[in-house]
């Protein structure tokens, strides 16, 4: 069965978009068929790709598509899937993401737009499906939270690194009690910690407070990961810190996602 991660955290710039691409690069890396979703009108993840417009539908269609259809052929979503350079797959997002966001707040069942996209016709055919979200908590996300299995939750582990989990995970059980009762919290993963106190401060207090539910797998502060964003070669393909680290904490997901 596939499995729908989404890596999310409202809060901007703490390696949601670095660890799909990695996580994902990992994945496959340990024979896993695994398909990347741009859901962030940044289109971070799809630059990461190398995406160029290049006339197919993207995330921005396929939205379109279900909020004036309500549906969408399997074939149409198929289309979006590119398969880039290093032979992951993906679907891109781009710019026009931004004006879906208030198309999909006036939809009928807005909160499952992705789920209709992401049906199990598609996803069969992959083993795990990262959701590479944005960085706040609307309609956007709570359609990722509402059509995934598991959340995962990178945290930059830094003075207010808790600031919003809160509020995130009030949000998860919120979506976990009305539409979606399947999801569960895949982990909190800590990520660019160094040697500072303010950074061992805050993975204490982490385990601390959160204890199970943080990953072994701690992500270093590396300017390997600005490296990798700008070459598109995924970490776990060079001989990095980052790459095992990112290889490791495949190994969890696949512990705790199967
Ligand atoms: P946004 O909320 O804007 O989507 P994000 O949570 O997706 O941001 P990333 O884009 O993955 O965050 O990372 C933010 C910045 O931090 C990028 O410039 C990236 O290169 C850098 N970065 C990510 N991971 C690491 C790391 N382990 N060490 C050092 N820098 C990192
Ligand atoms: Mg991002």
């Amino acid at each position: 069965m596939c499995k729908l991660i989404a890596v999310a955290n409202q809060k901007g710039g703490v390696g949601k978009t670095v660890t799909t691409f990695n996580l994902g690069a990992a994945l496959a890396e340990k024979g896993k068929k695994v398909l990347l979703i741009d859901l962030d009108p940044q289109a971070n993840l799809s630059e990461y790709f190398g995406f160029y417009a290049d006339g197919k539908p993207t995330m921005s269609q396929l939205i379109s598509e279900v909020t004036v259809h309500a549906e969408i052929e399997a074939e149409t979503v198929r289309s979006a899937i590119r398969i880039s350079d290093n032979g992951m797959s993906y679907i891109p997002a781009d710019l026009s993401l931004a004006a879906m966001e208030s198309a999909m707040s006036t939809a009928l069942s807005r909160e499952t737009i992705i789920k209709r996209i992401l049906s199990e016709e598609v996803t069969g055919e992959y083993d795990y499906v990262l959701m590479d979200c944005l960085p706040s908590l609307g309609i956007l996300l709570i359609n990722a939270l509402s059509a995934a299995d598991n959340v995962l939750i990178p945290v930059q582990t830094q003075k207010f690194s808790m600031d919003g989990l809160s509020a995130l995970t009030a949000l998860y059980r919120q979506i976990k009690a009305t539409i979606n009762p399947k999801l569960e919290i895949a982990g909190i993963l800590p990520t660019m910690a160094d040697s500072t106190t303010v950074s061992r401060n805050a993975l204490e207090k982490l385990a601390e407070r959160h204890n199970k539910a943080v990953f072994e797998t701690v992500i270093h502060k590396s300017i390997e990961a600005a490296k990798s964003t700008e070459s598109g070669i995924a970490l776990c393909k060079s001989r990095s810190r980052l790459g095992g680290e990112y290889m490791r904490l495949a190994d969890e997901i696949l512990e705790r996602c199967s």
